[in-house]
């Protein structure tokens, strides 16, 4: 397990890149990211590349006895070559060109820039094919980044309607399947198809997620490009891609089957303000561990180790507010993602960039060069790490999570204040707060390795999927099932039996009625004797073949039915018909384990978690204040001891289940 660093030798003068390079293999560092964005230096002028100094930083890297990771440039197009073929920037909905002058101004479907990024990757390549020094490589970076896996122009028309000539074959059997009755939207031609276009009120749902899946589907098509050149010319390179935090523009499920491995951008401090909820004041100081936790649990593949391809260094320029790092939050975070997978941590940059958009990212280094506080950290994380060659982690419990019921459920919230993540991290935490093992895995997963499922929003649902889940639970596995499951088919339509559709026989039970609740508006319900809040969403439940297990307790839903179970062979279904509030959430979640002979731990305070990896269990205290660990005797310290000071870590050769933290 090591550590690594992102390095822009072009913005620094020659002469001091071999202290930069010292100054990393002093701090252990084994990987350097590098030419990134940096098309404009490899190829100044058409066809004129100029590859030694990236050859010259490669080679110096190679003499400290590090590895070089490699970028393909392409999120950033020079200006010549926008000069030479405007056509291939983006365009917004509203028709505004997305403009030279920042970043991630190309679309994926033009055909010119599918010439020019093959044209560019394949000379980066045939440059370095033998270079000994360079691992891998990371393709672009952050694919969607800035809204940009959606993009509105007449090329990616083109290449929709190829897309749903490819699917539906002729306009009947696309009105048929998505229902273009409503408000005269039936197409005479597939000819006639374009992307959304700016629209008096919303769109047809059905015509936003083909558009959606469309855009998801040409992001991973212009990636595949570049794996298979890559890949042809030298098989032994790695090849991997820099993802975001929850982010949903990409079926990282399905990319992910290019790539060697996912990496992603950790920025704990930044995108823990992304949630909609009030942050204690430590989550400023470090972010959150289930944020960062379920990240890493996403990008994971259920067996293979991931990335951080760029890990926070310190304060950052992008979100509302920045402030400084807790003290050690740096080392903690290589630390977190290790226990939940990762082999690598990258931190970005190196040096704090004296020029250009990101002058307030700090970097390991200050912008003269000297030691960041993120430095320190780095230093004593690859200490931390050195010793240690882990397999990858083996999770209990699976959360089914696809970026197709996201999509879907995007314009039908039916309420200001669902949303699909917020919604998922309920029983995320709830699970992590018991110190169970998580993947995030996609509904067609293989679920026979996990002792428990959560069937997190299951909101289109068909008869392979029915069939898959009853598979499992008819083989003795243990499924919840939460809200607003089953509920349309593949083409975003309701379906023409009663919700769950499709799981209905295996939930044993049908929904009568839907309301989304404002908050003003008491929530209420039980759940084997006793009374739970829970929050925005309720069902009321038509149990045939399932138990009741809980009822509503407020409002015009008292009385209905709200939790059912079903008994199915060795396994069992338990539905939940609204949102639970943590206090629900943990009961829920300790029923299933324990149904399932997952053990527990007791429920871990706010900001403190354990996470587990190949015999060993991470205590990660994410608070402004120490915690104490109760390990068994003979159970040893592999870092720090019983006290775990704040924003610190002990690692310790022991299950999580048999740990107390106080
Ligand atoms: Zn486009």
């Amino acid at each position: 397990m090591t550590i690594g660093t992102c390095y822009f030798p072009e913005h620094w003068p020659r002469e001091r890149w071999e202290t930069d390079v010292k100054e990393m293999a002093d701090a252990g560092i084994e990987y350097v990211r590098m030419a990134e964005f940096s098309w404009a230096e490899l190829e100044p002028e058409r066809g004129e590349f100029d590859f030694a100094w990236l050859d010259d930083a490669v080679e110096l890297i190679g003499e400290h006895g590090m590895q070089a990771v490699l970028c393909t440039p392409t999120a950033t197009p020079p200006k010549w070559l926008v000069d030479e073929h405007p056509d291939i920037r983006q365009e917004a909905q509203d028709g505004t060109v997305k403009d030279w002058g920042s970043r991630r101004h190309y679309c994926f479907n033009s055909p010119t820039y599918r010439e020019e990024t093959a044209r560019i990757v394949t000379a980066m390549a045939e440059h370095f094919a033998d270079d000994p020094h360079v691992a891998g490589w990371q393709t672009d970076n952050e694919y969607g980044c800035h809204g940009t896996a959606h993009c509105f122009c007449e090329d990616c028309s083109a290449a929709f309607r190829d897309w749903l000539r490819e699917r539906y074959g002729d306009a009947e059997t696309l009105n048929e399947r998505w229902g273009t009755s409503f408000w005269s939207q039936r197409y005479d031609s597939l000819d006639q198809l374009e992307v959304p276009q700016p629209t008096p009120y919303n769109h047809h749902p059905s015509h936003l997620l083909d558009y959606n899946r469309f855009s998801s589907d040409s992001v991973i098509e212009y990636n595949r490009l570049q794996a298979d050149l890559l890949r042809d010319v030298n098989d032994e390179w790695f090849v991997t891609h820099n993802f975001m935090s929850e982010y949903g523009g990409v079926d990282v499920n399905e990319m992910r089957e290019d790539l060697d491995f996912a990496g992603w951008d950790s920025y704990p401090t930044g995108h823990v303000q992304e949630a909609d909820r009030d942050l204690r004041d430590a989550e400023f100081r470090v972010g959150n561990p289930d944020q960062l936790g379920l990240n890493h649990d996403l990008y994971r593949a259920p067996d293979a180790p991931h990335w951080i391809m760029e890990q926070q260094p310190g304060d950052v320029n992008w979100p509302p507010h920045s402030p400084q790092p807790g003290e050690g939050a740096m080392r903690l975070w290589a630390h977190w993602a290790v226990a939940h997978g990762a082999d690598e941590v990258l931190y970005f940059r190196w040096r704090r960039c004296r020029e250009g958009q990101e002058q307030y990212h700090a970097g390991l280094r200050k912008h003269d060069g000297s030691a960041d506080r993120g430095y320190r950290d780095a230093d004593a994380a690859a200490d931390d790490l050195d010793d240690l060659d882990l397999d990858p982690v083996e999770a209990d419990v699976a959360i089914l999570h696809d970026f197709e019921n996201m999509w879907a459920l995007g314009p039908d919230r039916h309420s200001p204040d669902f949303s699909y993540w917020a919604h998922l991290k309920t029983y995320y935490r709830a699970l992590r707060a018991r110190g169970a093992t998580v993947s995030i895995v996609s509904q067609s997963a293989d679920l026979d390795r996990f002792d428990a499922v959560v069937g997190n929003t299951l909101y289109l649902a068909d008869e392979s999927l029915a069939a898959h889940l009853d598979d499992y639970v008819t083989g003795g596995g243990d499924l919840l099932l939460t809200m607003r499951a089953g509920v349309k088919d593949r083409a975003n339509q309701l379906h023409e039996e009663l919700t769950p559709g499709p799981l209905a026989n295996l939930v044993g039970a049908r929904v009568d009625q839907h309301e989304s609740v404002p908050e003003q508006i008491e929530t209420r319900a039980t759940y084997d004797g006793e009374t739970y809040d829970y929050r925005t969403w309720a069902e009321w439940l038509d149990a045939d073949a399932a138990a009741v297990v809980g009822r509503h307790e407020t409002g015009t839903a008292a009385g209905e039915a709200a939790i059912t179970r079903n008994e199915v062979d060795d396994g069992s279904v338990t539905y939940v018909g609204l949102w639970p509030e943590a206090d629900l959430a943990d009961r829920l979640v300790t029923d299933l384990l324990g149904r399932a002979d997952v053990p527990t731990t007791d429920r871990l305070p706010e900001g403190v978690r354990l996470a587990e990896r190949d015999g060993l269990t991470w205590v990660g205290n994410f608070t402004e204040g120490a915690v104490g660990v109760d390990a068994p005797a003979d159970a040893e310290f592999v870092v720090g001891d019983e006290t775990v000071p704040s924003f610190d870590v002990s690692v310790v050769a022991a299950p999580a289940h048999e740990l107390t933290v106080e």
